[in-house]
């Protein structure tokens, strides 16, 4: 069986986006999986929307994520010759035409075709040019484009692997613009040249794509190119299942990584963004995915991009590797202390502190402040709804005074909520006289991780000095 080879051609118009990521991703598995080839290949023919460095960016923030070309990166604007050759082709074949008809005369037409309610298309004015009527225009050093020319009576019929059947009618596609005034091809042309070229066998891509799918068909045949299997992945939505845009949040995937979304989850999650693994499993790290992907098990329906999910896979994933407590918890540390400035020496214990009731790492940044910084609190604070002024007084005198016993070698939670129970026991107290102000004490808030959690990570000393300054708000 021939290779499979896939690849991802982004244009180099901007940032790599989710939707982006996930075409990459699909492509990359489905080369893996088949012990294939992966390729990056730069679409940079549209000079007026090219952003410099854009596709460097692009392909470093591919490498952050893992997926890398496993051929060195090929730019459509060194290979121009290859595209100037398949048109020249197309010409001797009587299936493109050159057209030197300016912007002007076209924007006429288009308005006069509109004026007559007819589908604005070319009207081949230069279709039937004589060869002396051609080199008389470029003597005259008149511009032009090549127009590949649509077979009005055929019906151009395609398969995709993911929609199935598609036909449509000659005649209702434009002659299309193969080759610019410029020399640079368009990308039709150079998209079905390069993927001949680089023997590409699966062609995966938005779905945003398939209005161009026949036209592709149409280059193919003429220049009897044998065709990939086509796979146009459905698009992606945002919750209220609008085309998922920047402006309902965040869609660059650099952003993702500065806020410290771990690259498993983002792996995870966009692989699941029209594809399923046929059973209710969630969680797959990238060799599973290799392993389980499969064209079949993409959807029609386009995919719900929703943050919510995403900050649950990144919680999970953190809390897994806390569990864990191996090399990639090393790693995740030091993800970490990048968020924690001043405080990045005890980025260990926030993280185990805090780490699975965060979306990302920078939240903990955020979140952690008060660890380090008491902030200013109410001393109304400190009484629980339940409880009054005096039981809250006595819990947290009794408190301090357990507290102080116990040895600086037993500082850890169990030891500390363990005697501070007893003591509840013994006094008749209720755990809202003690434990809701021993909270209030050590964060300044009334929402936190639990009063012995607390404790254990503030440390006896800091823990009693918050404790005291607690004490003398109420007396
Ligand atoms: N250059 C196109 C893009 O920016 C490639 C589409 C395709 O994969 O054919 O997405």
């Amino acid at each position: 069986m021939e290779k499979i080879r896939t690849r991802f051609a982004p244009s180099p118009t901007g940032y790599l986006h989710i939707g982006g990521l996930r075409t990459a991703l699909f492509s990359y598995l489905w080369a893996k999986k088949n012990k294939g080839e992966f390729i990056i290949r730069i679409e940079d023919t549209d000079r007026e929307r090219y952003i410099a460095n854009a596709d460097q960016e692009l392909i470093d923030t591919l490498a952050k994520v893992g997926i890398v070309s496993d051929v060195e990166v090929k730019h459509q604007s060194d290979r121009l010759s290859l595209y100037q050759k398949a048109s020249d082709k197309l010409i001797n074949n009587n299936q493109a035409y050159k057209c030197f008809c300016s912007p002007e005369r076209l924007d006429k037409v288009r308005e006069e075709q509109q004026k007559n309610k007819q589908v604005p298309k070319y009207d081949r004015h230069c279709l039937n040019l004589s060869k002396e009527e051609i080199d008389k225009n470029i003597q005259a050093g008149q511009k032009f484009v090549v127009r590949f020319k649509i077979p009005d009576d055929e019906i151009i019929v395609g398969q995709d692997a993911v929609y199935g059947k598609i036909s449509i009618k000659g005649q209702d596609l434009d002659d299309f613009v193969i080759l610019k005034s410029n020399k640079f091809p368009t990308y039709h042309l150079a998209n079905v040249v390069d993927d001949h070229d680089m023997r590409i066998s699966h062609v995966i891509r938005g779905e945003e794509w398939m209005p161009s799918f026949p036209k592709h068909i149409l280059i193919y045949k003429a220049l009897k190119y044998n065709l990939p299997t086509f796979v146009h992945l459905p698009l992606l939505l945002n919750p209220d299942k609008s085309k998922l845009s920047k402006r309902q949040g965040d869609v660059a995937v650099e952003d993702y990584l500065k806020k410290g979304y771990l690259i498993e989850s983002l792996i995870n999650y966009v692989a699941l963004l029209g594809w399923n693994p046929g059973n209710d499993q969630e969680f797959f790290m990238i060799n599973e995915l290799i392993k389980e992907f499969s064209l079949e098990k993409i959807n029609k329906a386009g995919a719900v991009f929703d943050i919510t999910k995403l900050n649950w896979f990144n919680a999970e994933y953190i809390r897994k590797i806390i569990e864990q407590n191996d090399k990639r918890f090393e790693q995740l540390i030091s993800n970490t202390e990048k968020f924690l400035g001043k405080n990045a020496h005890k980025a260990k214990k926030v993280l185990r502190l805090f780490g699975s009731r965060i979306d990302n790492l920078a939240d903990l940044g955020e979140d952690s402040k008060f660890l380090f910084d008491l902030p200013e609190y109410d001393k109304e604070m400190l009484i629980f709804k339940k409880s009054d002024f005096e039981k809250t007084k006595e819990g947290i005198n009794l408190a301090l005074g357990i507290l102080g016993k116990i040895h600086h070698s037993e500082w850890d939670q169990d030891t500390i909520n363990n005697s501070i129970k007893d003591i509840i026991a013994k006094r008749n107290l209720s755990p809202g006289d003690i434990f809701w102000p021993l909270r209030v004490a050590c964060s300044g808030l009334e929402r936190s991780p639990s009063p012995g959690e607390l404790l254990e990570f503030l440390g006896k000393e800091e823990a009693l000095s918050r404790v005291k300054k607690a004490i003398k708000k109420l007396s």
